[in-house]
């Protein structure tokens, strides 16, 4: 067994239960999340699921609505950014025109007051400032770091980008903070900066040996930088775990969705160990699910082996694309469509065979199997949920005022182009291509969640309306204990995953 130094897995960052809601937006929901010292983490998601307000509330630029942050197991929620041992690197570099390279990196320091160790007569703690060659012996030091040993008496105005933004992080860093926060830090460089830059900041990490917490919503670069990526949406966290963990087994069809390419499926487990899709069974790795439980599953498009022999599932191509180094090819196989990356071309019409290894299908747990409200009983024949008045069969005598729950399966929402035609309006907020249908999220304004499997593409952002048949919503008596308002998934617990792999 490893020897493990405590140092190693000491939590240098502690977020606990932490959710902040600006004017009735929850941008965090409830996130918990443990960050070790020295560690590369990096916050994935699309746009507004709350990445940039989490770093905030670390960086004390905003308070949480409720939970704490602790810094080395202190409390430090409610203290101001400057008395963290903290310092942020945002997009925009900020740097001051007017100062030169070598100004700008010195700037803290100058200001900086630091313990003498000593005290005065009243016995409070003596301070000074750092001498010019402290200063100067400092900023040599991370103008090393960032690769720019030459450039201190260069203008600002005269960097490229990337040099401006390699000054934004020597002057984050040489104030030796604990943890250094990066803000979409490559967002506004060109692909080429991006990639070098990508490099840089992964040796510089290794090198200062700092704990970084860097957002991103750039997949590629969070797998190839970090040690540790949480993946989020609408402000929750979906998966915390190391790169490959999180590639391999994404713990649920948003995550393997928004990391890479992939088939996402729905099945059901027959039994341990076999899952049927696509009316073919096939062997897995995975097992501890009910028998014949729904669940969604994700085939990476290099792990499905394409054959002319005979093999678990017959296909044909109707599309392929060459990508450098290997064709992608659409396949058509029942009902589904198959993204297959192989070396070798089939042509577009070619009768293929499929073949998956167990250990290329990677099962997820359904997040939410079927759409549940708490809804009101309004008239004889009416309910409320989500702020709309819908119909249903009252076969069970509710009377109006009765608290209900009410249940309505995917498959039976509608979404209408004209939001009129609808009971309630929402705006589409993800969609995910399940290969015979599109899973379809939409938030209503009631800000309240509805999954809809459909075969109509929307885009997000989308305006629609939700209409649902009178008899396909079961309503039924709320128990005295179901307070949840939704049946969603609750939150991961966010002690990362594949710890063990951290241990070598
Ligand atoms: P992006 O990548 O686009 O910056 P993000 O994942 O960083 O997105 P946040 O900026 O944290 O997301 O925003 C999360 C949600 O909170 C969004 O709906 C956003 O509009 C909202 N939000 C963020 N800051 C504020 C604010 N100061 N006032 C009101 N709403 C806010």
């Amino acid at each position: 067994m490893a020897t493990v130094t405590r140092e190693k897995f000491d939590n240098i960052i502690e977020i606990k239960n932490v959710t902040k809601v600006f004017d009735g937006i929850t941008a965090v929901d409830n996130v918990n999340l443990a960050v070790r010292r020295g560690e590369f983490v990096t916050l994935l998601g699309p746009s507004g699921c709350g990445k940039t307000t989490l770093l905030r509330m670390i960086a004390g630029f905003e308070m949480p609505t409720s939970g704490t942050i602790l810094l080395e197991k202190q409390d430090v929620t409610t203290v101001p950014p400057h008395l963290r041992p903290i310092n942020t690197v945002f997009q925009k570099y900020a740097l001051f025109p007017h100062l030169n390279v070598f100004k700008n990196i010195a700037f803290g320091l100058k200001l900086k007051k630091i313990p003498t160790g000593e005290v005065d007569k009243k016995g409070r703690p003596v301070y000074r400032k750092f001498t010019k060659d402290e200063i100067a012996e400092k900023v040599e030091r991370v103008l090393k770091l960032v690769n720019l040993e030459a450039y201190g008496y260069r203008d600002i105005t005269g960097l490229s980008g990337g040099q401006q933004q390699r000054v934004a992080i020597a002057r984050a860093i040489v104030c030796e903070p604990k943890v250094l926060l990066l803000d979409e830090p490559l967002g506004a460089l060109d692909l080429k900066m991006r990639k070098e830059m990508q490099s840089e900041l992964a040796a510089m990490h290794r090198n200062i040996g700092i704990t970084f917490i860097y957002v991103t919503h750039d997949q590629e670069e969070a797998l190839t930088m970090s040690d540790k990526v949480v993946v989020m949406t609408d402000g929750a966290v979906q998966q915390y775990g190391t790169p490959k963990k999180i590639y391999d087994e994404p713990a649920n069809a948003f995550v393997a969705d928004f990391i890479g390419e992939s088939n996402i499926l729905s099945g059901i487990m027959k039994e341990d160990f076999l899952v049927e899709f696509c009316g073919v069974q096939f062997k897995c790795l995975d097992k501890g699910f009910a028998r014949d439980e729904k669940v969604d599953l994700v085939v990476r498009p290099e792990d499905i082996a394409i054959s002319a022999k005979k093999g678990a599932l017959g296909g044909e191509v109707v599309s392929t694309v060459f990508k450098g180094t290997y064709y992608e090819m659409e396949i058509v196989a029942g009902d589904y469509q198959f993204t297959v990356q192989n070396t070798t071309e089939y042509g577009v019409g070619s009768k293929v065979w499929l073949t998956i290894e167990p250990d290329g299908i990677h099962i997820m747990k359904k997040l939410k199997t079927v759409n549940s409200f708490v809804g009101e009983v309004l008239s004889e024949n009416t309910v409320e949920i989500c702020g709309g008045e819908f119909e249903f069969e009252n076969t069970d005598g509710f009377e109006r005022g009765d608290e209900v729950r009410v249940l309505v399966p995917f498959d039976k929402v509608e979404l209408t182009d004209d939001e009129d035609d609808g009971v309630i309006g929402a705006n589409v907020t993800q969609t995910l291509y399940k290969g015979s249908y599109y899973q379809v999220q939409v938030y209503t304004d009631d800000d309240q969640d509805f999954l809809v499997d459909t075969v109509d593409e929307w885009d997000i952002g989308d305006r629609v309306g939700i209409k649902i048949n009178p008899k396909d919503l079961t309503v039924t008596r709320k128990a005295k204990t179901d307070n949840a308002e939704t049946d969603n998934a609750s939150q991961l617990d966010n002690m990362p995953e594949g710890e063990e792999e951290s241990d070598e």
